[in-house]
């Protein structure tokens, strides 16, 4: 292939990662963009080994191999284990970058030229920490024993981290002096290794989303290195768009818990002591009420929104919903979804689950869009949501949640609270929604609960 025609190629497929971004920005269009930027993907391989001087069977064997592991993972992967995965994935991206830009040093023979050095230095640096950094992360979010949960704290941790930061650049600096000092590379791959494993495991399991999308960013940063690494100009766009993105997606999941990025990576969250106690909070004031009650109510409210949260991700409970709402909208009772950014334990948990069980898009409502109507509903259903519908974020400066946007659902006329007891969520704090004067409590599992008052439904 002649120099330009590949270039060409290259072109194309950066257009369509753009498009594909484009398209990712809306449930409608999502699967048209993933499909696009997978489109561009492909050819900015096939075009990359045939320049290779790859033979067809060999590039041919490798579509085939790569989409029999996707078709598998994409089928056998639960949804509730997509953070985990999507891990796994950027640590990938970062180790390929260690290893291309190591390869391309040891087999350089003559100087490679400032920014080609540098690139190398910064593929191994960000490509090692992307690695160890999203190993442990899929080790805290899949549970692994080895791993613990909890941040884990020493004296004089950010000492060590900034040590070991100092020592790799020293190491990159070798490199970029002697092209030849290959062992360097290696130690440097090591302390940075060291680096990405310490920087993870002091932050808690919960926050693991976070710093996946924050990995995501820096796998990005790795590839872009060593797209200067290769010259390869595909390589460096689609590096760029990955750190980009995954830096504002970072930063779209910080603002909607309120939280710097600072306070998520040093901060440790949950270990926070609370202004008033539960019994302070629920003392006497908590209503409790039953599936048929439930129906009841339903029968005589003319709107009706659904909010979700964590727990209904761990109920699986999103398909009773689907027959709750069927039932509801053909009695003629609107049914509408409050999304709040960050409910479950990934961006977009809420959205995927209501998806997969044909929920309709345009019936999913931002927190931005919904709030100012929630007066005009008659009855919010809060589906094992907790911190996201806390009017304390609101009210008390003290608490971890202050500032929060949250879904007002307290102003609605009536509210329901489907989950399995008063125990707090995430941020570890009590709710006083749960103790209003216009909340009722159904105790129990989201999934059973939902199923109940679908049959008090149709029995009544
Ligand atoms: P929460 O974690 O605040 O609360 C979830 C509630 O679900 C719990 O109180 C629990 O109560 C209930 N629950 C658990 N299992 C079930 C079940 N089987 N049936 C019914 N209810 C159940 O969830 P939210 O979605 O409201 O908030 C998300 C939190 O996660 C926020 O604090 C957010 O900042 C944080 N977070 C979110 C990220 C994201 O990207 N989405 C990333 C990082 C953090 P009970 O045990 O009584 O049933």
């Amino acid at each position: 292939m002649s120099p330009e025609m590949v270039n060409i190629a290259y072109l194309i497929a950066s257009v369509l990662f753009i498009f594909g971004l484009k398209g990712l920005t809306h449930p409608r269009t999502a699967v048209r963009g993933n499909f696009l930027g997978a489109l561009g993907m492909l050819l900015a391989v096939v075009v990359t080994l045939i320049q290779g001087n790859l033979s067809f069977t060999l590039i041919f064997a490798g579509i085939l191999v790569g989409s029999a592991i996707g078709v598998l993972l994409a089928t056998k992967i639960e949804m509730t284990a997509m953070p985990q995965l999507v891990a796994v994935f950027n640590g990938f991206g970062g180790a390929a970058s260690v290893l291309v830009a190591g390869a391309e040093l040891s087999n350089t023979f003559s100087e490679p030229g400032l920014q080609t050095a540098v690139a190398i230095v910064l593929s191994g640096l960000i490509g090692a920490v992307t690695f160890w950094g999203s190993m442990v992360a899929f080790g805290k979010l899949q549970g692994i024993k080895m791993v613990p949960d909890q941040p884990v704290r020493y004296p004089g941790e950010q000492i060590v981290k900034v040590l070991l930061l100092l020592g790799s650049l020293a190491l990159g600096a070798v490199v970029i002096g002697d092209y030849t000092a290959v062992s360097s590379y290696w130690w440097l791959v090591l302390a940075a290794s060291v680096l990405g494993v310490l920087l993870v495991i002091a932050i808690g399991g919960a926050d693991m989303p976070v710093v996946v999308a924050l990995l995501n960013s820096y796998s990005g940063l790795a590839a872009a290195a060593t797209g200067f690494v290769l010259s390869n100009s595909v390589l460096i766009v689609a590096g760029s768009l990955v750190g980009a993105s995954g830096l504002i997606l970072t930063n779209i999941m910080c603002k909607a818990m309120n939280r710097s990025l600072a306070n998520v990576l040093f901060g440790g969250f949950g270990a926070v002591q609370t202004t008033s106690s539960a019994d302070d909070v629920y003392g006497g004031k908590v209503k409790s009420t039953s599936p048929d009650e439930l129906a009841m109510l339903l029968d005589g409210a003319s709107r009706v929104v659904i909010v979700p949260g964590y727990g209904m991700a761990v109920a699986q409970a999103q398909h009773a919903v689907r027959d709750l709402y069927n039932i509801l909208e053909a009695n003629g009772i609107t049914v509408e979804f409050a999304i709040h950014p960050v409910a479950g334990r990934m961006p977009g948990h809420m959205n995927v689950l209501l998806a997969e069980a044909d929920i309709p898009y345009d019936k999913l409502i931002e927190m931005d869009a919904i709030n100012p109507t929630m007066q005009q509903v008659d009855i919010a259903i809060v589906l094992g949501a907790n911190d996201v519908v806390n009017p304390l974020a609101r009210t008390d400066p003290e608490s971890p949640i202050a500032g929060m946007p949250i879904i007002d659902v307290d102003k609605a006329r009536t509210v329901i609270v489907i989950k399995r007891s008063l125990s707090p969520g995430f941020a570890g704090i009590p709710n006083p929604l749960f103790a209003a004067e216009n909340a009722l409590m159904l105790f129990g599992d989201g999934k059973k609960m939902m199923q109940e008052s679908v049959t008090a439904l149709k029995e009544g």
